[in-house]
């Protein structure tokens, strides 16, 4: 098996990821097969367990306060509510389940103290227990892996250098911080992003760069195509094509080879023949259930049926152990490669013009 490589440039990363496409394919199902069984997908399932009322601004997000979508919140859910649901999911060949709380950061008290309790009572299931809530201090992370928490999720979302017109109330440094807190316990990482939010090619390799030049590299990645949501600021964007997906997960894959490649949230726009070439391509999980936090998300039988199709086998928890690591470096070899279209949030004028340029470079 080839040994993990963390130094990694943008460039690098963009001249895999612009690679014509059959290479492109071939080498990341090769990179693939040589470490995951090719014809197994995981099931995960994602609970929100606290809805709406979110004081961050992340632009793409339904869940912002100062939003005015139409989701339903909801304050924390109860620890049986959240067995019936891990329960109902485990029986669809979920065999992992994570929750997310619209919260900035973890607060101790009794709230926290039930997130803990869950996460007891899923790891009792023989699930792998996954939770996103938000900012943690060390700790939290200890604790959470005391319960008996298998990973924690602190998604990057895009490049260090694109973040801040993503989100304005915190920074880039702050996800690193917290996912380094989640590595001094034994819990381990997931973390990933989104693609469709008006960046650029090169922001899409920042992001695997920041990721792929963490030592160890997290065990998990979701790659997301944004949601556009009626209300958030990007409720205009274009929706990513297939294909941008497919070089997205192919590269991650390439660039990350242990690591679980997260075919997230945006499928209900994909086609099956578009998912299928994102498993050739070295995705191997999928969240299943008819909502992924607030957004759609195709149902559990629809997913069965494909994976008939495909010949694809759910697969079992805890195929990696989560071993006690430490994060060692993190590549910094950002540089500005030109100029990036401008967007704002809402009382301000997204140039659409320049979103549109974009998205039709970033096709193929
Ligand atoms: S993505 Fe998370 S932190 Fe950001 S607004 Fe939504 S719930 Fe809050």
């Amino acid at each position: 098996m080839s040994e993990i490589r963390h130094k990694w440039s943008r460039q690098e990363i963009l001249a895999i990821y612009n690679k014509p496409l059959m290479e492109l394919l071939y080498e990341a199902a090769t990179i693939h097969r040589l470490h995951h069984d090719p014809n197994k997908v995981q099931v995960s399932t994602l609970l929100s367990i606290k809805t709406g009322g979110c004081p961050e601004d992340c632009g793409y997000c339904p869940q912002a306060a100062r939003y005015h979508t139409d989701i339903e919140t909801n304050d924390l859910m109860t620890v049986s509510q959240v067995k019936a649901q891990a329960l109902r999911a485990k029986q669809s060949g979920s065999s992992r389940v994570c929750m997310g709380a619209a919260w900035r950061n973890v607060k101790d008290g009794p709230e926290f103290d039930q997130v803990l309790e869950m996460v007891r009572t899923i790891n009792k299931l023989d699930m792998e227990v996954c939770c996103t809530l938000g900012m943690l201090t060390e700790n939290q992370a200890k604790r959470l892996a005391e319960a008996g928490l298998y990973a924690y999720n602190h998604n990057l979302d895009t490049s260090e250098d694109y973040y801040k017109d993503v989100i304005s109330t915190r920074a880039f440094n702050d996800r690193l911080e917290t996912i380094g807190n989640v590595r001094k316990s034994n819990v381990t990482v997931c973390s990933g992003g989104i693609i469709g939010m008006g960046e650029r090619l090169v922001d899409r390799a920042g992001m695997l760069v920041a990721l792929a030049t963490l030592a160890p590299q997290p065990e998990s990645v979701p790659i997301n195509a944004l949601v556009a949501v009626e209300g958030t600021p990007m409720a205009d964007f274009e929706p990513v094509s297939i294909w941008e997906m497919i070089r997205m997960v192919a590269t991650t894959r390439i660039v990350m080879p242990e690591t679980q490649v997260r075919l997230s949230a945006g499928r209900t726009q994909m086609s099956r023949e578009g998912q299928a070439m994102c498993f050739f391509a070295g995705a191997n999980s999928i969240f299943s259930g008819d909502k992924l936090l607030t957004t759609p998300n195709p149902d559990v039988g629809e997913d069965m049926q494909m994976f008939k199709f495909l010949g694809l086998q759910p697969q079992e928890p805890f195929l990696k152990g989560s071993q006690p690591k430490t994060v060692e470096a993190k590549d910094s070899q950002l540089k500005p490669l030109g100029e990036r279209p401008k967007w704002t949030r809402p009382g301000h004028t997204i140039q659409r013009n320049e979103m549109a340029k974009t998205s039709s470079k970033a096709k193929g």
